[in-house]
């Protein structure tokens, strides 16, 4: 089937210039097909956008713009096995990671809609001042505008969510740039919130390669740019965007430290998946383990064990764990990450295999900092687990770093907990729980290269309305 754009609630995938396939990444089969959006279909999206914000949204009240972000919920929990075999299809995830993805975002759907009511102001103490006796004031939040959204493969349902619910929430419209690989889930979304009673226009799908989400990026009629991706593209994004808000969620090569009394099993189990989920393909995905070295032997060899009993294979069976990255060319470049580690004295503990798109769980050892596994976002099954003494040692070593997403701390000891969670570089640390786990009502977003602003419905709204100041002099 052919995936196109949708403006004004019309497709827009006939009479085009230019189309994409989409392969499934674990056999190579044509999945889909896109319609590239041209730079006219930009135009007329971003002028849609525009026009529907004044005409529509901006009168929206609260409560029906709930009960649309709820109705979609509804929708999707009946659908959920339609979606997750779409991700399953584009995307290669395995289907019980894909389910699980569906799950999450009907609770961020419910979580927008519940939110989409409850976006208070302030009112301010103007007698604070001198001379302010008789005066009010309010402060309410008012949506920005054109938000425009741009999201990656890896989740390709629920990071959308994380930027169309609460910018519906909020009173704005939305144009959405999915990942080129995952139209599929996009498509199938945008129709399920017209289904929902979304006026036309809300929301505006541009289907497109990273050009057109370049030129989303610089357009002025665009208030906002909520982005997901790649450091390198969110730089991009940044240099360009000119006179807009920006949030950038990007990439990570997340810390997970164990310290002498971690809890053994739930570290182990919790690392398993927290290191291979979707091929490693996750932000936050566990990439550097630090094992405090009284423990280092028994856990490595527990996590070997576990991990070499993965199953690995089709994403369609339900008991895959491992399937394919999202394509050969990444796969290579994973593979290569692990040559060249080897090459600089790196030793593979298990896995270290490539065919086609699959790379085979791997866990590395005799590691260092200028390797790429160490120091850039690894972003496959690969993880290297290292050896610690000192808690200000390993503090230094996680921080030593471009990137702070997320991290994880094994303790029993709160006071060390609490110590070491204030000290690390992060935008988010779990005590006794992976880096890789991520709840959607909890502020989430990276210091450094990571990222700037975060989501997590109710900060996502408030990332995007701006604050607006009412002044009332009283006995005029
Ligand atoms: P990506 O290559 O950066 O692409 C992300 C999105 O940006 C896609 O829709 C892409 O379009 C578009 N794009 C590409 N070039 C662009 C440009 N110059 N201007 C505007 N948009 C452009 O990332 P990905 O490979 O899909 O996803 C993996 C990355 O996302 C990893 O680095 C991962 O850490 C990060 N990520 C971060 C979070 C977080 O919450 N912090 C969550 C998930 C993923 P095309 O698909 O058409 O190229």
């Amino acid at each position: 089937m052919r995936y196109g754009s949708i403006i004004n609630g019309q497709e827009h995938n006939e009479n085009i210039r230019e189309t994409l396939d989409v392969n499934s990444p674990y056999n190579g089969e044509k999945v889909a097909e896109i319609a590239l959006a041209q730079n006219s279909d930009l135009e007329d999206a971003v002028n849609n956008s525009f026009d529907t914000f004044h005409s529509t949204m901006k009168f929206m009240p609260a409560h029906k713009r709930a009960d649309i972000l709820r109705r979609a919920a509804d929708l999707l929990e009946k659908r959920q096995e339609d979606f997750a075999e779409a991700i399953v299809k584009e995307a290669g995830k395995p289907i019980r990671f894909s389910r699980n993805e569906i799950k999450r975002s009907i609770q961020v759907l419910r979580f927008a809609s519940e939110q989409a009511k409850n976006i208070t102001g302030e009112v301010i103490p103007m007698d604070a001042a001198i001379g302010g006796e008789n005066r009010m004031g309010l402060v309410k939040r008012i949506p920005l505008g054109v938000v425009g959204a741009i999201t990656p493969f890896n989740f390709p349902l629920n990071l959308s969510l994380h930027k169309l619910a609460p910018a519906i929430a909020a009173g704005n419209t939305v144009i959405f740039k999915p990942a080129e690989k995952t139209p599929i889930s996009a498509y199938m979304l945008v129709k399920l919130f017209q289904e929902a009673g979304l006026p036309d226009g809300v929301l505006n799908l541009l289907m497109g390669t990273g050009e057109i989400g370049a030129s989303l990026v610089t357009h002025e009629k665009v208030h906002k740019i909520s982005f997901t991706g790649s450091l390198p593209v969110g730089k991009e994004i940044m240099k360009s965007a000119g006179f807009k808000k920006v949030t950038l969620e990007l990439g990570s090569n997340s810390p997970n430290i164990l310290f002498e009394d971690a809890q053994m099993e739930t570290a182990v189990t919790g690392l398993v998946k927290g290191a291979f989920t979707f091929s490693g393909q996750v932000c936050i995905s566990a990439q550097r383990i630090f094992v405090h070295k009284t423990i280092y032997d028994q856990f490595l060899q527990e996590y070997i064990t576990k991990t070499k009993a993965l199953k690995i294979g089709d994403p369609q069976n339900e008991k895959t764990d491992i399937g394919p990255m999202i394509d050969e060319e990444e796969a290579k470049r994973a593979k290569q990450w692990i040559d060249d580690a080897v090459e600089n004295g790196a030793k593979i503990e298990t896995g270290g295999e490539r065919k086609g798109t699959i790379i085979s769980p791997t866990i590395m050892t005799d590691v260092d900092r200028t390797m790429k596994i160490i120091g850039e976002e690894v972003f496959a099954p690969i993880v290297s687990v290292i050896p610690f003494e000192q808690e200000e040692e390993v503090i230094g070593y996680v921080n030593d770093s471009k990137y702070g997403l997320q991290a994880g701390v094994f303790t029993k000891d709160i006071d060390r907990a609490m110590r070491v969670a204030d000290q690390l570089e992060m935008g988010g640390v779990w005590i006794n729980e992976t880096s890789t786990y991520r709840q959607d009502n909890h502020p989430y977003g990276g210091v450094k290269q990571s990222g700037i602003g975060k989501e997590g419905i109710k900060y996502a709204v408030e990332d995007m309305t701006e604050m607006k100041f009412i002044g009332v002099k009283l006995d005029a």
